[in-house]
């Protein structure tokens, strides 16, 4: 009987081990996989340079967390947070662009949205709490200052013109430089305060909505446009947002000059100068509003200036039955590539000057492989574009030149950043303004 029980409890013990067991194992391999993933992810990140925050990014209280990783889910850029040993990390900063809703989200209060310490970045412009850099009379609004969203852009361009007004210069005039979020509000509170202003772009008028995706649905949180009233959808598409800019541009008689782009600011003894590639403009203060993407990087080929000749690519379902070319090796080429590749009858070729791909994200990296594997992407390593001609280009590879056919080309050869512009003005990089010049 006793040998029966010991039975019973033993297998019992058994029983309830394997139980357990087989719960803990597969949560323990589960846990494992997800840990080897997060590696993986960071790695990529890493060695893509997309780890690094850009601009405001979440920070966290590590002994608060939880690691519930709600914020990892609700992140709508995707990867930039994740689990790691149970606490949340930063994996794709640069995908960040600030929306905050981890911040919102955390049920324990763990995030908080900020810059981190920008004493030592040489990409955050010292700013007064008024916008103003240690040049009295030039202020920076937007996300050239390192706030990004719409939002903030909106506001600040508002705050900006706001301090102006606040000082009684004698013959006030604003020069405003850039035509996004940030410049169009900072144009809009000059015609509701009736400042005289000017406004240009290098571009066109809309900033980085312009670049947009086409259909792009942006998070706007609620802000007051000047004159327009309060943006209070939540969710634009891009197209929206423009349309709204095209409204108070005609509305308030708001004349962007557009293919102005500033060079340089001189400083007189009463306001600036600004040159731009089109003319010079004289004016008691300036606002930069430039936005943090810079300028494309341009080849410097013959025939560059073709109208058939772009930096960015929208909407690739608008390119069929062409040949295009694409110059580059990064993520957006390939991910043009790709895009265009998809669509009927296009005739896709790349001309990369490296031997290889590298660094690119692993997704693109496969997708671009199977693509050349298929014929649908063919890709000239090791060249370079030497001439744009109105029907073909020429490509030079190994001491061959090749001429193709070609009805677009699209170069993405990066950004110039507009720092260098600041710091010949003589405007401060790093900590917070306490003494101005
Ligand atoms: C893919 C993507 C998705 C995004 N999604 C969202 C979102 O959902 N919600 C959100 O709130 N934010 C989003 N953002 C961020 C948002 O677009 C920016 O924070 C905002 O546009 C910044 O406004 P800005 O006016 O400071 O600069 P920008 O919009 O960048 O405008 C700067 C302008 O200055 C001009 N310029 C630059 N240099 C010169 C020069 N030398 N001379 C003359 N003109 C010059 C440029 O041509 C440009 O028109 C996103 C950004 C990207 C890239």
């Amino acid at each position: 009987m006793d040998i029966l029980n010991i039975n019973e409890t033993l297998a019992t013990i058994i029983l309830a081990a394997i139980i357990v067991l087989s719960v803990l194992i597969p949560y323990y391999i589960k846990k494992q996989k997800n840990a080897r993933k997060m590696a993986e992810k960071i790695d990529e990140a890493k060695k893509t340079g997309r780890s690094k925050p850009f601009s405001r990014h979440p920070q966290f209280n590590v002994n608060a967390c939880i690691g519930i990783g709600i914020c990892t889910r609700v992140c709508p850029e995707g990867d930039v947070l994740g689990l790691v040993k149970g606490k949340v990390a930063i994996v794709k900063g640069a995908s960040c662009i600030g929306i905050g809703e981890c911040a919102r989200e955390c049920p324990v209060g763990a995030i908080s949205i900020g810059m981190g310490d920008i004493s030592t970045r040489e990409d955050i412009p010292q700013l007064s709490e008024n916008l103003e850099t240690n040049i009295p009379g030039i202020y920076i609004a937007g996300e050239l200052g390192g706030i990004s969203l719409v939002k903030n852009a909106i506001a600040q361009g508002r705050e900006a013109v706001d301090a102006i007004f606040t000082q009684s210069v004698e013959n006030t005039h604003v020069m405003i430089v850039g035509s996004g979020p940030a410049g169009m509000s900072a144009a809009l509170r000059c015609v509701e305060k009736k400042i005289p202003y000017t406004i240009i772009d290098q571009t066109s008028a809309g900033g980085t909505i312009l670049q947009y995706p086409r259909k792009k649905m942006t998070l706007v949180q609620n802000v007051e446009l000047p004159l327009y009233g309060i943006l209070d959808k939540g969710i634009y598409s891009k197209e929206e947002l423009l349309e709204i800019w095209k409204k108070v541009q005609k509305q308030f008689s708001i004349d962007v000059k557009e293919s102005f782009k500033l060079e340089s600011i001189k400083i007189q003894e009463k306001g600036f100068i600004s040159k731009t590639i089109n003319g010079e403009f004289e004016s008691t203060h300036v606002i930069l509003a430039l936005g943090r993407r810079g300028t494309p990087r341009k080849l410097g080929v013959q025939g560059e200036d073709k109208s058939k000749v772009s930096y960015k690519l929208i909407d690739a379902s608008s390119y069929q039955e062409k040949n295009i070319l694409i110059v580059g090796g990064g993520d957006s080429a390939v991910e043009a590539a790709i895009g265009m590749a998809h669509q009927y009858g296009n005739k896709v070729i790349m001309s990369y000057r490296k031997e290889n791909f590298f660094r690119l994200k692993s997704r693109n990296e496969t997708q671009i492989e199977e693509m050349m594997n298929k014929g649908h992407v063919k890709v000239h390593f090791s060249s370079n574009l030497m001439n744009i001609e109105d029907d073909s280009v020429i490509l030079k590879q190994d001491q061959n030149e090749i001429k193709m056919d070609n009805d677009y080309v699209f170069i993405f050869a990066g950004g110039i950043p507009p720092y260098a512009l600041l710091k010949d003005v003589g405007i401060k990089f790093g900590s917070k303004v306490e003494n101005k010049v």
